[in-house]
């Protein structure tokens, strides 16, 4: 029998540039009862980025501590930065019915689905590399390394497609954003039938 009082984890990832902010932005417009989990991050801000809206940025340090104290479901090392989920951001929301999504790299992800048995996983794809690359390029916030870097990691993440519950391929936006839509009317919708 379903938790129907607790909400649905879900969890997107994919590689960089393949336009997961992009369609989770558009998934957090059209549906309400959705959390975002703000991220733990060493990174630096890009321009536009506010802290505690689009991720938490904090010292090397202080993420250090949070990783010895248990405080992440996961985190990992992305090309060259340290990213977290905090248990607590997750479990909260969790527990007062709010459906949580993460935006997680491809070895976070991981880390979740062996955490957490109760967890839809989505793998957003980009539709080729050559578009990747030109997301990446378009973007405008990485440099020539960093923008080589991600695209080298990419082929390693592109990997683990297999282990994902559902893959969205991110051509067309529209498109992706309603597939996106779908597959959580469809957790949804059997959560509250339990018709699983
Ligand atoms: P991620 O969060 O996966 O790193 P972003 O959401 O930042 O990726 O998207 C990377 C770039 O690609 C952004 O400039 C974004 O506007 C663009 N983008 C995202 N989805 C599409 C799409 N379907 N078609 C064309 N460009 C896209
Ligand atoms: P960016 O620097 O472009 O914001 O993010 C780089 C990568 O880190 C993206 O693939 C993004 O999804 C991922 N990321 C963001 N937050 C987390 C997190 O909390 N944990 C993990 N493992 N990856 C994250």
């Amino acid at each position: 029998m379903a938790d129907r009082d607790r909400g649905i984890l879900f969890v997107i990832s994919g590689p960089s540039g393949a336009g997961k902010g992009t369609v989770r932005k558009e998934v957090f417009r059209h549906l309400d009862g959705l959390s975002f989990s703000i991220s733990c991050t060493t990174r630096a801000p890009r321009p536009g980025e506010r802290d505690g809206v689009d991720y938490r940025f904090i010292p090397r340090e202080s993420f250090l501590k949070k990783v010895e104290s248990g405080d992440f479901l996961e985190w990992a090392e992305v090309h060259g930065n340290l990213y977290g989920t905090l248990w607590s951001d997750v479990n909260e929301n969790l527990e007062i019915g709010k459906d949580v999504v993460l935006e997680i790299d491809v070895q976070g992800a991981l880390q979740v689905m062996d955490k957490c048995d109760d967890l839809v996983s989505i793998f957003l794809c980009p539709p080729s590399t050559e578009e990747l690359e030109r997301r990446l390029r378009a973007r405008g916030s990485e440099d020539e390394d960093t923008i080589a870097l991600r695209l080298k990691n990419a082929l390693g993440e592109m990997a683990e497609i297999d282990k994902y519950d559902h893959v969205v391929i991110n051509d067309d936006l529209n498109r992706a954003v309603e597939e996106m839509e779908r597959i959580v009317a469809l957790y949804r919708n059997r959560d509250k039938g339990d018709l699983a």
